[in-house]
C-alpha cells in the first residue's frame, strides 16, 4: 500500500481508495481520520470543552480554492478560531457568538494560503497506539494545541479576521 501526503495538512498516510472530500482540500485518508476523531469526540464527551475546535482547526487547515462557498467556509473557520483562541469565548457560548459575529456577513474575500498550515494535524487527536485520546483534559489540550498551530499559521490574516469580528459589533465598541 503506498502512502501520500494530504494536500492540506501534509500528513502522510496510507492511500485510501475513496473520492476526495467535497468541502475540504484533504486526502481521503486524512479526511477519514478526521471523521474518526469527530465521531469519537461526539460519542465519548457529551459536551466537549473543545467545542468547535476540531471542526475549525480542520477546516482552516484544509481550505479549498474556488468559489464563494469555499471562501465563506474558510472565513467562518478563521472567525471561529479567533473567537475561541483570541477572545477566549467559552465553548458553550460559541454557537450564539459565532452566529452574531457572522450576522448579515457573507461573500468573504479569497485569502492567500500561508506557507504552511502548522506542525500539528488531526493525528494529534490520537495517541501513539493509534487510539483516540480518551482523557477529556488531554483531548481538550490536544485540540487546543492543534487549533493554536493552525491559527498561528494564518498569522498574516489575523488583523483582517480581528477587523471582521470588530465590525460585527458582537463585542461592542470598547476595544
Ligand atoms: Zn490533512
Amino acid at each position: 500500500m503506498s502512502s501520500s501526503p494530504c494536500p492540506g495538512c501534509g500528513l502522510i498516510l496510507p492511500e485510501r481508495d475513496a473520492p476526495p472530500p467535497p468541502e475540504h482540500g484533504a486526502s481521503p485518508a486524512c479526511f477519514s481520520l478526521y471523521g474518526r476523531a469527530l465521531e469519537f469526540e461526539s460519542r465519548r464527551f457529551a459536551q466537549p470543552p473543545a467545542g468547535r475546535l476540531l471542526l475549525d482547526a480542520y477546516g482552516a487547515q484544509h481550505p479549498l480554492d474556488g468559489g464563494r462557498m469555499a471562501r465563506d467556509n474558510l472565513a467562518v473557520h478563521l472567525i471561529a478560531l479567533h473567537l475561541a483562541l483570541v477572545r477566549r469565548v467559552p465553548a458553550d457560548a460559541m454557537p450564539s457568538t459565532l452566529r452574531r459575529a457572522l450576522r448579515g456577513r457573507r461573500d468573504f474575500p479569497a485569502l492567500p494560503r500561508p506557507a504552511s498550515f502548522g506542525a500539528l494535524t488531526v493525528a494529534a487527536m490520537f495517541g501513539p497506539d493509534g487510539a483516540p485520546i480518551d482523557d477529556i483534559d488531554a483531548h481538550t489540550d490536544a485540540a487546543r494545541a492543534w487549533a493554536e498551530g493552525v491559527w498561528g499559521a494564518w498569522a498574516e490574516q489575523h488583523a483582517l479576521v480581528a477587523r471582521w469580528v470588530k465590525e460585527s459589533g458582537v463585542f461592542g465598541d470598547d476595544d
